[in-house]
């Protein structure tokens, strides 16, 4: 019987904590959830597509065309709705984009032709893809959205697609392991974190399944519609030694700042190192989007104007100092309700201000800004 841990290492787990200890075991402790437009997007068509594969079309017309872009739109529609549901009840957010549901159907049909291209069916029309042409292109779909777990338990992951690799005669030379990616597509080769995990499925995958043939690794990206394939060592020997450290700690582990590393982390507020680093000059200030922890000298409800006094970090607690440095803001939307709501709990201590836009000596804040009080965690809460 497979033991039950405490917790499990999975691609995107492990990549948390290779790029910080810290975030990783931020992300454990349970804090409001944030959701995101592209985050939201990625869900729409991932799940658009596992939908699309699994539908069953037994008793259509072989012959039947003109069903499939139909299908589409229904079933980005449906999805787009689900999503914003999820989206708006997420305690931490930003505007809800509805324009962005075109981007959703762009994604879906970069998806559908990335597995198209892996067939003969490769360029053809959806309007003209009958019945029997999609359940060709299906029979290469071995499986879709599989949860794996490792042979002792400790590592899991959930595979997008498992393909079946034909070559030009139809014959199958091997399987695929398929990410589909729906963010922004690498510039020539795939980056650390995205192999990482790629070759982490590929290994994962020969573990559970250990009739397999040949298997092969890519990333599919749906917005350019391209393939990147990645090869490389065995990982899961590194997954398990990354395994070890994740235990869950009392006290925070150390924390590894980068302007990579930090740029989106969710969790600064709770977060005292990123600000040390800043107020070192090891983390640039000078992005025209850029994260502050103030207080507050002024704030008119009316108009929405603010006057706000940067505070400096003292010891490695998250512990603040006065700096003297003062600047004006205006802040309307998502950001005007949050401060607001902060100041009628009564709260008047240091409040974190994610992703100010700054502009001369003024800084503005709105829909996809977020202010939260200032609350260093240093001991677990779980
Ligand atoms: S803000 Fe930076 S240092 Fe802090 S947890 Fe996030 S990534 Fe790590």
């Amino acid at each position: 019987m497979v033991e039950i841990f405490e917790h499990q290492l999975s691609p995107s787990s492990w990549n948390r904590f290779e790029e910080c200890p810290r975030k990783y075991w931020l992300s454990r402790q349970r804090l409001p959830r944030k959701a995101s437009m592209p985050a939201s997007l990625g869900n729409v068509i991932h799940n658009s597509m596992e939908e699309i594969c699994n539908l069953d079309f037994e008793g259509r017309e072989d012959s039947e065309v003109g069903w499939l872009s139909k299908l589409m739109k229904e079933t980005i529609d449906k999805h787009w709705l689900m999503e914003k549901e999820i989206f708006l009840n997420t305690p931490r957010r930003p505007s809800w984009k509805p324009q962005s549901i075109g981007k959703a159907r762009e994604g879906l049909v970069g998806a559908l032709n990335l597995l198209f291209s892996k067939t003969k069916y490769t360029g053809k029309k959806f309007s003209e893809i009958s019945i029997k042409d999609w359940k060709e292109i299906k029979s290469i779909v071995l499986s879709n959205e599989e949860s794996l777990v490792s042979n002792d338990g400790r590592l899991i992951g959930r595979l997008d697609l498992l393909i079946d690799d034909l070559d030009e005669d139809g014959n199958s030379k091997g399987w695929i392991v398929a990410d589909l990616k729906t963010g922004k597509p690498p510039n020539s080769t795939l980056n650390e974190k995205v192999t990482r995990q790629l070759l982490f499925y590929r290994d994962l995958l020969k573990e559970t399944k250990p009739n397999h043939p040949h298997v092969s690794a890519e990333g599919w990206y749906s917005s350019n519609q391209k393939i990147y394939s990645t090869d490389g060592d065995f990982v899961l020997d590194d997954a398990i030694l990354a395994w070890n450290e994740m235990k869950l700690t009392t006290k925070p582990p150390e924390s590894t700042p980068s302007e990579d590393a930090c740029g989106f982390c969710e969790f600064k507020a709770w977060c005292p190192d990123w600000w040390i680093s800043r107020d070192q000059g090891k983390l640039s200030d000078k992005n025209t989007f850029r994260d502050e922890v103030v207080k507050i000298i002024k704030f008119d409800d009316f108009s929405g104007a603010a006057r706000f006094e940067r505070q400096s970090p003292v010891g490695s607690e998250g512990k603040l100092v006065s700096s003297e440095i003062s600047f004006g803001a205006l802040i309307k939307g998502r950001a005007l309700i949050q401060l607001k709501d902060i100041i009628s709990s009564d709260y008047d201590g240091p409040v974190f201000l994610g992703s100010v836009r700054s502009q001369g000596q003024i800084i503005h804040l709105g829909d996809w800004s977020e202010i939260l009080p200032w609350s260093p965690l240093l001991k677990s809460i779980r």
